[in-house]
């Protein structure tokens, strides 16, 4: 830990990815371009230790995710784990494929929480996001069984150009499935996403009509759902502090087991990622290379150096800086104060035109190798 940050307090989350195998093929998916594959992945002793090493070190929740986290076939013995260590079991998952088959097993285990994504309400543009043929029906059948058996439900929906119509949809959505919570979550512009950012950009106008949408429905439903909206970092004045801060709330376990302050932080090139396959989480934690380099201030260029937002916002996201300014130490080019800040307001409004390019390119272990207009009964699950 560096002299500007000199206490390092306990992660409060595991992102635990169990899998990247997923049916569904959405092209902002946040999974890196080169996928784990299944060959790779740890076995299920190896995720049982993670969670007791999450556990002692002070973890409170774990998110099991992916790619899709119930195609693993140990998906029950893992969540039975997290609940004898007390760890509080978040999944989240697509609904598809075997997921309903498995729901009473996973409740009987002890989870906690379910999360669903829905990439749209409408079935056809559901279908043609996320790449996949009758999704829409078994998410609805996934969603009443989870309620049914009394679990909370948050639905997740990624919101894009593709879908930014749909606001109003979702939180009606949302209300009739009985779920409490729901995330209106702009697209991050990372991994799949960026590579699809022409397509899926959407117009100012369009992002601040949807916050319009989404604030006049928590007053309206305030108390019945909870809605939670992050707003897209192009338009924004300020960067999130990314992840909490970078290694200081979450930690990141990769399918293959290597661990990352956050689950873009492989794009950095140079940075040495440890494995849970070599070394304990704690160890990690506290030594990985990959968590020291930009934890606390003192890694810090100006204007960030001398600015009095940055243990509020820890400089915005590292990957981010990368991508768009060639520098991880850079400031954030979302912020206000960065050199960059104006070029990105340009870049959104460029990509954001009718003229933009609409197609995508969908998420798949062969990167480019299937067309962008199809959709597969059996997306990737190799
Ligand atoms: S392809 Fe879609 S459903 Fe699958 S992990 Fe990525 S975002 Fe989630
Ligand atoms: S200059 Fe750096 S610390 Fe200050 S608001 Fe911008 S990103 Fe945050």
């Amino acid at each position: 830990m560096n002299a500007s940050a000199p206490e390092l307090p306990a992660p409060i989350g595991l992102l635990a990815e169990l899998t990247h195998r997923c049916q569904l093929r959405c092209p902002y998916c946040s999974n890196p371009l080169e996928l784990d594959k299944r060959s790779g992945e740890l076995d299920t002793a190896t995720w049982r230790r993670v969670l007791s090493e999450a556990a002692a070190l002070g973890v409170l929740h774990v998110h099991l995710s992916g790619g899709e986290p119930t195609i693993r076939t140990d998906i029950v013995e893992i969540i039975a784990h997290c609940a004898r260590t007390g760890l509080y079991s978040n999944l989240i998952t697509s609904g598809v494929g075997g997921a309903l088959e498995k729901l009473n097993a996973l409740a009987d285990a002890g989870l906690d929480h379910v999360q669903l994504s829905f990439q749209a309400v409408d079935k056809a543009n559901a279908e043609r996001i996320g790449g996949f043929v009758n999704a829409q029906a078994q998410k609805m059948a996934f969603a009443g069984r989870v309620t049914a058996l009394g679990l909370p439900l948050t639905l997740n929906a990624v919101i894009h150009r593709g879908n930014i119509d749909e606001v109003d949809r979702f939180i009606d959505l949302a209300v009739a499935l009985g779920a409490r919570r729901l995330e209106v979550a702009h697209t991050q512009y990372y991994g799949w996403a960026s590579m699809n950012r022409a397509a899926l950009m959407p117009t100012k106008a369009d992002v601040d009509r949807s916050i319009q949408i989404v604030e006049t429905a928590r007053k309206a439903l305030e108390g019945r759902l909870l809605i939670d909206l992050v707003v897209p970092d192009y338009y924004a004045t300020y960067p999130k502090a990314c992840v909490g801060g970078w290694g200081r709330r979450l930690i990141n376990v990769t399918p293959s087991g290597r661990v990352l302050p956050c689950h873009a932080a492989e794009t950095i090139q140079g940075l040495e990622f440890w494995s849970v396959r070599d070394r304990t989480l704690a160890d990690i934690w506290t030594s990985s290379p990959a968590f020291m380099a930009y934890r606390g201030t003192d890694w810090m260029l100006e204007p960030c150096r001398s600015c009095d937002r940055k243990e509020r916002d820890w400089g915005g996201c590292r990957c981010q800086a990368l991508a768009l300014t060639g520098d991880a130490s850079a400031t954030d080019p979302v912020c206000v104060y960065s050199p960059y800040h104006a070029r990105i307001k340009t870049l959104a409004a460029a990509e954001a035109s009718v003229n933009a390019k609409s197609t995508y390119v969908y998420r798949s272990f062969s990167l480019g190798d299937r067309p962008a207009s199809a959709g597969s009964p059996a997306g990737d699950v190799s």
